[in-house]
């Protein structure tokens, strides 16, 4: 993504999870990765927002299947309440999809709203386990 202006610090192993919400419907993959940018967090969301045109996302349903979708999970401290954009992700701390590749690079990072750390609210087990792959 260095196009973008977006620069891949670190980033977790790949996790193959059964679908969260809406559960009648394939698997998903899902990772979490570090980045550095001096872009703001909207200009962020534009740009992933555009990575992801690029990769010829189509909406579905809410919560569906899709090709790729990137969320902002945190922002250092930085809360953002707004319309289109919310940081922290409002369900981050309630999806083990979330937390378990997030523990493998920010395990002691902590929740800005919740001052927990990451394999604090990982270790309250919200959700089913998970299979790893790669
Ligand atoms: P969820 O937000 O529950 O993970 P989703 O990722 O499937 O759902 P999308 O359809 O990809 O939802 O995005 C809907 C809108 O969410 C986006 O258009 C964007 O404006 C908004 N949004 C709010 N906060 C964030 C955030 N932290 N990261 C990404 N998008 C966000
Ligand atoms: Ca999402
Ligand atoms: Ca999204």
């Amino acid at each position: 993504m260095p196009e973008a202006g977006i620069a891949v610090t670190l980033q977790s192993r790949m996790y193959e999870t059964k679908a969260w919400g809406v559960v009648n419907q394939p698997d998903f993959i899902n990772m979490c990765v570090e980045v550095g940018t001096r872009l703001t967090p909207d200009e962020l969301l534009e740009a992933l927002q555009g990575i992801e045109a690029q990769a010829g996302r189509h909406r579905s349903y809410k919560w569906g299947p899709r090709e790729i979708d990137l969320d902002i999970i945190f922002c250092g401290e930085l809360v953002i309440n707004g319309e289109r954009l919310k940081i922290p992700h409002p369900y981050a701390h309630l999806r083990r999809f979330v937390l378990e590749p997030l523990a493998e690079i920010a395990p002691d990072f902590l929740h800005p709203l919740l001052g927990e750390s990451i394999e604090r609210l990982l270790h309250r087990d919200v959700n089913p386990p998970l299979l790893l792959i790669g």
